[in-house]
């Protein structure tokens, strides 16, 4: 199972969200539309010693 849901705080709105990642990729950089109010949220993923590192800025 290396797709793993976690919680971000959408930049925009606040919400709290809740997004799958998958684990086997090393480094992700994308943008995905809140779910809420609808922008673009720029992830950047790190998969670092295991430990997953979220960054969510605005686009
Ligand atoms: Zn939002």
């Amino acid at each position: 199972m290396l797709e793993q849901p976690y919680t971000v705080q959408c930049p925009y709105c606040g919400e709290w969200l809740e997004v799958l990642f998958d684990c086997s990729v090393e480094r992700q950089d994308y943008i995905e539309d809140c779910q809420v109010c609808c922008h673009p949220i720029q992830f950047h993923v790190q998969i670092v010693d295991g430990e997953v590192d979220i960054e969510v800025n605005r686009n």
